[in-house]
């Protein structure tokens, strides 16, 4: 069963870790069902360069929270880490220090931008990654979006002025706070997708797209050439997961993203922006939403408080998009 998931950092890795669950409660190695092949797509425009280090936070917590090695507390970075680095960078007064890296992640952002410095592409960087992570033995190809750098700026407005900041700059340092007009993301529009993204798509039996943020998490890679035309012309259903839950996000500042585009802070705003391709659409339980001819809206409990929780969300998530699938096949 060749899945195919669409993915941010912290809420997009949590859904993707239930799947896996799934997964394996559903379909045990050796017995007669189709084995789940996961292709994670992941957004890379959250990508910055700091102390001369390429990091890229979205896939590190999807490496890390795939690999059983993520803080689970923060829902980013190492277990059991340590700061000695950044405290004597600190000492140094060396800049910036509103973004927490701790000495094994580190270890990460050392080797990645060793290996891109000798002009080897993102992809196969991530790919080395994932080798030291256990991607492979449990299903999973994690995909950058694109090879091609890009970051997502935000142009703030201070004091009447505008001016463009790094989208970390305004999410963690300035926790989404200081009043943003618009999100540019540099790059995106001459970037090419990564070799096996538009594949994954068109190939794929069901695509996901879990709870990440739909504007820069998903809507970053939606804007990478090609992506939107896959997901309007594959086969597969593509299934959504709302990352609204009693009206709001779950965490982060999704609903400020959301305003920031003008887009309505509900499910159905959300679904909205995808409404071109997607086919079914998971909310929560209390959720206003009708479904349409061509959306099919499914309820359930959608907060992720433990992993079997994640699991039965994506449970449900991929017996849509397999019933959906079914519906569609020619009898
Ligand atoms: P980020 O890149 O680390 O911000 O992570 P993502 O973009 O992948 O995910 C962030 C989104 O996940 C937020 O908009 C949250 O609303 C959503 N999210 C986080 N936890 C949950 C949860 O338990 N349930 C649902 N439905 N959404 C969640
Ligand atoms: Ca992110």
């Amino acid at each position: 069963m060749r899945i195919t998931a669409l993915a941010g950092g912290v809420g997009g890795a949590r859904f993707l870790r239930g799947l896996l669950h799934h997964a394996r409660q559903s379909y045990p190695l050796g017995s007669d069902h189709d084995q789940l092949d996961l292709t994670v797509i992941g957004n890379t425009g959250d990508d910055i360069t700091l102390f001369g280090l390429r990091v890229c936070p979205d896939i590190d917590t999807l490496l890390y929270t795939l690999g059983g090695g993520i803080h689970e507390g923060q829902g980013w970075g190492r277990a059991d880490e340590s700061h000695h680095l950044a405290a004597e960078l600190a000492a140094l007064g060396a800049e910036p220090q509103w973004f927490t890296l701790g000495d094994k992640d580190f270890a990460t952002h050392v080797y990645r931008s060793q290996l891109l410095g000798r002009g080897m592409p993102l992809s196969a960087v991530v790919e080395r990654l994932s080798a030291r992570w256990g991607l492979a033995e449990l299903g999973v190809t994690l995909l950058p979006m694109t090879d091609t750098p890009v970051e997502t700026h935000v142009v703030v407005e201070e004091q009447g002025e505008q001016r463009a900041i790094h989208f970390q700059e305004w999410w963690v340092r300035h926790r989404a706070e200081l009043p943003a007009d618009r999100f540019v993301v540099a790059g995106l529009d001459r970037a090419t997708a990564a070799p096996g993204v538009l594949d994954a798509i068109r190939g794929a039996d069901v695509v996901i797209l879990p709870p990440s943020n739909p504007v820069v998490s998903i809507g970053i890679i939606l804007g990478v050439p090609g992506v939107r035309d896959a997901l309007r012309g594959t086969r597969a259903p593509v299934i959504g997961v709302s990352p609204l839950v009693g009206g709001r996000p779950v965490r982060g500042h999704a609903d400020v993203c959301l305003r920031t585009i003008g887009v309505e802070e509900t499910s159905a705003g959300v679904a909205g922006l995808y409404a071109d391709f997607l086919d079914g659409w998971l909310v929560d339980e209390d959720d206003p939403i009708e479904g349409r001819p061509g959306l099919e809206v499914v309820r359930r409990p959608l907060l992720m408080s433990s992993v079997e929780a994640a699991a039965d969300m994506a449970g449900a998530a991929l017996e849509l998009g397999l019933r959906l699938r079914a519906e569609r096949a020619p009898a």
